[in-house]
């Protein structure tokens, strides 16, 4: 589906940083936890690949895999950590406003939910970030696993409404489960589809 190497490219501290804006670029942004390295793990079919971005040190870069030779997959730092520094999470937040609202080649942005949480306040900071930025972010769940099928359906309503009040949202949420595999066929479709 991605035709050439898919590898860790670089992380990146400061817009300097940047690969070249050569090719389409999708991030990916998310709560910590909410099993982000797992999904780019499943998604690439690389085990162990996102584990760079979960060292101590790695956690504040935005980190570049390349999925074969014509597009980016974007790691954006976790977000939530309630016991970051102040200073730290600012110049995070700087850095993110930058690469949101600069990146030319950057074509969606997946925010990750939890399954059995929902959207939460942090989520819809992240979400009000890429309305200003008109970056149009689609939602992934994650671990859909852990929940129910029966109990599912009550999640992705509280997940519509949320949505709703998000100019950038597109409407369609893709339900996964690295574990399971589910979903992850179609996350990638939609990330090759795009131009
Ligand atoms: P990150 O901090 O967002 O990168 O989250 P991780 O990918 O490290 O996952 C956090 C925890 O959730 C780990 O213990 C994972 O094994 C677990 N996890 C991630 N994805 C799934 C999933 O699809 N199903 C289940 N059951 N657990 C998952």
């Amino acid at each position: 589906l991605f035709a050439g190497p898919v590898d860790f490219v670089k992380g990146v501290v400061h817009m300097d940083g940047l690969p070249d804006a050569d090719r389409i670029e999708v991030c990916f942004a998310g709560r910590s936890n909410v099993g982000k390295s797992s999904l780019i793990n499943a998604l690439t079919g690389r085990k162990g690949i996102a584990r760079a971005s979960n060292t101590p040190g790695r956690t504040q870069e935005i980190n570049y895999f390349s999925l074969g030779e014509e597009r980016y997959l974007v790691d954006l730092p976790g977000y939530g950590y309630a016991n970051a520094p102040l200073a730290v999470v600012e110049k995070w937040q700087r850095l993110l406003k930058r690469y949101l609202s600069g990146r030319q080649t950057l074509r969606r942005a997946f925010v990750l939910v939890d399954c059995r949480h929902g959207v939460k306040a942090v989520d819809e900071e992240i979400m009000k970030l890429l309305d200003s930025a008109a970056v149009t972010f689609q939602c992934v769940m994650t671990k859909a696993d852990k929940v129910k099928e029966d109990d599912r359906e009550a999640i992705l309503t509280q997940v519509r409404t949320a949505l709703a009040k998000h100019p950038a949202a597109f409407p369609e949420i893709v339900l996964t489960s690295s574990e399971k595999g589910d979903g992850i066929a179609t996350l990638r479709a939609i990330i090759a589809g795009l131009e």
